[in-house]
């Protein structure tokens, strides 16, 4: 059974997810459709592909596909030499293969480009997610395509490859590029963990490790007859918030919480985001949900008329203007305006200045009470 090198991590902790996929496979159970956030996934490697082969950055993406875009692409033109390569390998199928010639993997890097008078190769792995920080050094993906690559370009025994990983993080703000480097004595040590990974997951009863956090996250097998062992763990993560939560010893209420904060809250949500994506693209993707719409709720659009139906039932200004809200803001862009016509709106420092001393005089404010409290986690 092949398996595929961007999975290595997953075989690697869990050797008997091959086994398990294999038989969600051949099950014909339908395969779950790609997310919105894996298909922005792949837009994004497309156009790092795109701009780095001399192409305009393509129309269509938004401003985070842009920004990783172009940082991946400074990152490449940064660290490799100013020449066209000897080899370049862009999502190629590349392979390793036993001593005797069985291939064993599987994988597709994202970008591998050989200069021989260098002697270096340089390997790039995209990570474009957001949240995404994976650390090069002791990442089994990119030892996996450095053996695969040694063997597919057959490249001078001396050559180090350097393996880049690039993590987008969160919001632009925690860009990582992290490296490792190959030599010939790390490629034959590479190769030796590779082959032992792909030997344990063959055995018909390699054993079911899960982490529904990690390595279970992107398995074909997860939540599905084929991996009990999840199926349990899921279970186990829902059950206990669903005791009578008065009975929970104080040391158990602490883990709940922490979990249901760290993990089922956020995995809720975005099981939520991912299913209304999927709905939007197809209404009939998932049998049994759909989308609804929630009551509007109405607001108030004629001040002035209102106040004169108000003002047929007695009602005073005073209490009328009682019951209407008004933001500082609001006033802010009024007073703003108002000062000295449309046309020379006040600088926001002045409107400013002026609300503030208008709020003064007219001794009209007070400051919200405090928010509610809200549980926190002490280190
Ligand atoms: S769901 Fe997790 S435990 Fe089950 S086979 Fe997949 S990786 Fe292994």
């Amino acid at each position: 059974m092949k398996l595929r090198i961007s999975s290595a991590e997953r075989h690697y902790k869990c050797p008997g997810a091959a086994n398990a996929e294999t038989a969600r496979k051949e099950s014909g159970q339908p395969e779950r459709a790609s997310g919105p956030d894996a298909l922005a996934g792949v837009e994004t490697h497309m156009a790092i592909h795109d701009v780095l082969a001399g192409r305009p950055i393509p129309d269509g993406l938004d401003s985070w596909q842009e920004q990783v875009c172009k940082w991946a692409v400074d990152e490449v033109k940064k660290y490799e030499p100013d020449v066209e390569p000897d080899k370049l390998i862009v999502e190629q199928e590349i392979y390793i293969n036993s001593v005797y010639g069985k291939i064993l993997w599987t994988g597709h890097p994202d970008r591998a480009a050989y200069y021989q008078n260098e002697g270096v190769l340089h390997l790039w792995d995209y990570k474009t997610g957001r949240g995404t920080q994976i650390q090069a050094a002791r990442n089994i993906q990119l030892r996996g395509y450095a053996v695969a690559l040694t063997q597919f370009l057959e490249i001078s025994s001396n050559t180090i490859i350097r393996a880049h990983l690039l993590s987008a993080g969160e919001d632009g703000e925690d860009e990582r590029h992290t490296s490792v480097e190959f030599r010939n004595a790390d490629i034959a040590d590479a190769f030796r963990d590779m082959f032992e990974i792909w030997e344990r997951s063959q055995a018909k009863d390699a054993v079911r490790t899960p982490d529904l956090k990690e390595h279970c996250k992107y398995c074909l097998a997860c939540g599905t007859e084929f991996c009990p062992e999840s199926l349990a763990a899921l279970d186990g993560s829902v059950l206990p918030i669903k005791q009578n939560v008065g009975e929970l010893a104080p040391r158990d209420m602490v883990r709940y919480w922490v979990n249901w904060h760290k993990a089922i809250k956020p995995a809720g949500e975005a099981l939520d985001r991912h299913i209304k994506a999927l709905l939007k693209a197809d209404e009939n993707a998932l049998p049994g949900l759909g989308l609804g719409t929630q009551t509007s709720v109405r607001e108030i659009t004629d001040l002035n008329a209102l106040f004169s139906e108000a003002q047929k039932l007695g009602m005073s200004s005073e209490t009328f203007v009682g019951c209407c809200k008004l933001t500082l803001k609001a006033f802010h862009d009024a007073v703003r305006i108002t000062a000295k016509g449309e046309d020379k709106p006040l600088t926001h420092k002045e409107a400013d200045a002026l609300v503030n001393r208008m709020l003064a005089l007219a001794d009209c404010f007070r400051y919200k009470p405090k928010a509610r409290p809200v549980v926190i986690k002490e280190d």
